[in-house]
């Protein structure tokens, strides 16, 4: 029987897709490995998953302990799997404007959700980060990840990440394109994929316009889980080669082409990803092997990228002009 004891054993191990020729003809092929296929549905299981195991190593996660992380998306999903698997609570604080959608998958997990107010200062004592800042002191056996100064994030992917696309495209990829966020993703799977290759493959950073990895000021933009107004230490500039900077418009756009067209119902960070893995591929001839990285699923933003209504309001899509209808004839 071929059988797994837990579902966490079925994190990372995703596989590449083709996505050239389907979206476009490229003499250099693009292939999207993809993340949503992870248990939890994202990229971040795998971070998840080494920083509670380091942090069982070091002693600072004890058995029976509290995880707790100030988080709405997908580290929280994560955690709260990797915690059911090896006994441990979970509590995450977060603003009040995520929406219940995102809090009930947490809750779903058994996590405990802490809701704290938007509209205050990150050094308020009231903000989510400052919240679970308290209840780590407060907790016994308490204990905070952090994901954006962990280096056990960047170091999950330069475990297996990196390692996984190295083997499945046979050495032969030449450039590698991630969205930022922490940064974890980009700079583990660059430093693997660097001194693997001698420096040879190109590490692609992917950028919302507007953030500071392409040389914004943090100026506001609607594709989640990229893109920052700080610099994270768990973001290693010196093995990104490149930052292209795409928009909201081309970021949603694309997303839902990728759906239509290839079957992958993507998050936006996807579609960001794929917009820049396709200026890079444009540029290369055959000899060229271009890989992105899609982070998570198009089902936690049905009712944005996703909803007609959604992408009018922005300006993303044309609403269909009204012609007369049957009534106006009468
Ligand atoms: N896309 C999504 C949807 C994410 O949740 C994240 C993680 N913040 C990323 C991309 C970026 O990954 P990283 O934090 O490794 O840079």
């Amino acid at each position: 029987m071929r059988v797994f004891d837990h579902v966490v054993d079925l994190v990372g191990d995703t596989p590449l897709v083709a996505l050239t020729p389907t979206l476009e003809q490229t003499r250099a092929p693009l292939l999207g490995k993809v993340e949503y296929l992870s248990p939890g549905g994202s990229v971040k299981d795998r971070v998840a998953l080494a920083m509670v195991a380091a942090a069982e190593e070091s002693g600072a996660l004890r058995p029976g302990g509290t995880i707790i992380e100030p988080t709405s998306g997908n580290t929280g999903v994560g955690l709260a799997l990797v915690a059911a698997r090896r006994g441990y609570s979970c509590v995450f604080t977060m603003p009040d404007k995520i929406s219940e959608e995102k809090r009930s998958v947490l809750r779903a997990y058994g996590a405990q959700v802490v809701i704290c107010p938007t509209a205050v200062a990150p050094d308020d004592p009231r903000s989510y980060y400052q919240v679970a800042r308290r209840l780590v002191r407060e907790t016994p056996d308490g204990w905070s990840p952090d994901q954006y100064s962990n280096p056990h994030n960047p170091a999950a992917h330069e475990a297996t990440t990196g390692p996984e696309i190295w083997r499945d495209t046979d050495g032969r990829i030449t450039h590698f394109v991630a969205g930022i966020g922490t940064g974890g993703t980009i700079s583990g799977v660059g430093r693997y994929l660097k001194g693997v290759s001698d420096g040879a493959v190109q590490i692609v950073g992917a950028d919302p316009q507007g953030s500071v990895y392409s040389g914004g000021t943090g100026r506001p933009y609607l594709v989640e889980g990229v893109g920052e107004d700080i610099w994270p230490a768990t973001y290693d500039r010196t093995v990104v080669d490149r930052v292209e900077a795409v928009s909201d418009r081309e970021s949603f756009l694309m997303t839902r082409e990728l759906a239509r067209r290839c079957g992958l119902l993507l998050g936006g960070s996807g579609g960001l990803a794929v917009v820049a893995g396709l200026r890079v591929a444009r540029e290369l001839g055959p000899d060229g092997l271009v890989v992105v990285l899609l982070p998570d699923s198009g089902r936690g933003y049905l009712s944005k990228i996703f909803n007609d209504d959604w992408m009018y309001e922005y300006g993303f899509l044309e609403p269909p002009q009204t012609g007369p209808t049957v009534a106006d004839a009468l």
